[in-house]
């Protein structure tokens, strides 16, 4: 044979040559040996095999009760999103857990989540303390930064290269991930007719998420990022993913308003119009008031779950300072012990704190602002002369955001 060597070495697996492109190695004392290429495959079989995490157990899903407690200990409010939130999760588990084919012909369909509340309101806190919860990756993406493939800017499959990141590459554990797409809102239609021109932006979008939403196989770049035609691409099934998408959805309650009140002309009945909270119209939020705004059916379809958050008032600005878990006032209370010194925020600081939070208008987001405003110097200062003991007083707290550029942290938050 041309070419054959008889002291030539060949791989015991593949039984290929050794050459430029094959690195054998020997096994001690026989005429055993494995190429590099197969030691690459038994590694990677290996890694599936160390990283092979069990299905959830519905034994370990916290029941709808116990996720909504978990919630209650850092989201402010909001009971209702809460209770929709914690039995849709509960159901999403409990139809991954109970995924035998064959055994009878109900399927239980996947029950993505549409929440729909103003910016601040606790939209991304609520799905990642859900994520915290169970323990499963979670990833943040927002929408508006999104484009259809091949379009500058991140393609939609971007959206899973990150939660893929968030689980340590593991594809097994990113399957049963949770997304968050924040402002969905904003890929809505513009206009009535789409066909006229192409909108990169809007519907293109749409129709990538569909995709994902609707549960497919996609191949992703391992370090996110565009595709390399020489880069491996790893495949994640998205059909155990549950998405949550927040948007505010400026302007709908206009339509919503529309809706019920052609509906209630319809009825000709005053006694309808008496039941309609007007002052609250998210929470009579239907499919064809986001279709009406445009969003594509296909996509309304495919968040079945739609729940309205309610704005922030001013009791609830105030709980959050100081209630949950990790409340702002917490963390610099700690931020502060670590310093050795022990801080006292009055009550009617806080109190302040709220008023200046509402006064701008700035709701939740701002509070961390106006917080860093009133302690920015005592950060700066107490490190290099410490003090046992430090009270922020009202007349304090006055001093400080009357100094500061309160144009600027208005405009950031407005
Ligand atoms: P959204 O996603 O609705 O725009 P976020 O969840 O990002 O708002 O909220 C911004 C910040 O405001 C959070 O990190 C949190 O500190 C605070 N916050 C907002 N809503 C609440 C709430 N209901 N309970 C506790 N904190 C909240």
């Amino acid at each position: 044979m041309r070419g054959f060597r008889s002291d030539a070495q060949y791989c015991s697996f593949c039984g290929k040559p050794a050459d430029d492109n094959r690195f054998l190695v020997a096994a001690p004392g026989n005429n055993i040996f494995i190429c590099d290429k197969c030691v690459a495959v038994c590694q990677s079989i290996l890694d599936q095999k160390e990283h092979n995490v069990d299905p959830i157990e519905m034994g370990d899903v916290p029941s709808p009760r116990e996720f909504k407690a978990y919630l209650d200990q850092y989201v402010i409010g909001q009971d209702y999103a809460k209770k929709v939130l914690s039995v849709s999760v509960y159901n999403h588990y409990k139809r991954m857990s109970n995924k035998t084919p064959g055994t009878d012909e109900v399927t239980i369909e996947k029950s993505n989540v549409l929440l729909i509340g103003p910016t601040g309101s606790g939209k991304t806190l609520l799905a990642k303390t859900l994520a915290q919860k169970l323990k499963v990756p979670f990833a943040i993406a927002d929408a508006t930064t999104l484009t259809e493939a091949g379009y500058v800017g991140e393609d939609v499959d971007s959206i899973i290269s990150r939660l893929l990141q968030a689980a340590d590459f593991d594809v097994e554990k990113a399957q049963v991930g949770i997304i968050f797409i924040d402002e969905i809102d904003k890929i809505a239609r513009k206009g009535d007719n789409p066909s006229i021109t192409r909108d990169v932006s809007g519907e293109g979008v749409q129709q990538g998420l569909l995709k994902l939403l609707e549960g497919s196989v996609v191949n992703v770049a391992p370090q996110g990022g565009r595709k390399h035609p020489e880069q491996p691409l790893i495949s994640v099934n998205t059909n155990d993913i549950l998405f949550i998408c927040g948007g505010a959805f400026d302007g709908i309650k206009e339509r919503i308003a529309q809706r019920l009140n052609s509906r209630v002309v319809g009825y000709n009945s005053d006694k309808t119009r008496d039941n309609i909270d007007f002052n609250n119209l998210l929470q009579y939020i239907a499919p064809q008031d986001l279709k009406s705004f445009g969003l594509i059916p296909e996509i309304i379809g495919r968040l079945p779950i739609l729940t309205a958050l309610q704005p922030l008032d001013r009791n609830a600005l105030r709980r959050i300072l100081t209630e949950p878990k990790n409340s702002l006032m917490r963390q610099y209370i700690k931020l502060f012990e670590l310093d050795g010194v022990k801080l006292n925020v009055t009550d009617e600081v806080l109190d302040y704190i709220v008023d200046k939070a509402v006064e701008f208008k700035i709701g939740a987001r701002g509070l961390r602002a106006i917080c860093e405003t009133i302690l920015m110097q005592q950060m700066y200062d107490i490190p290099s002369h410490p003090v046992a003991e430090l009270t922020i007083t009202l007349d304090y707290a006055r001093e400080r955001m009357e100094s500061a550029n309160v144009a600027r942290l208005r405009e950031a938050y407005v």
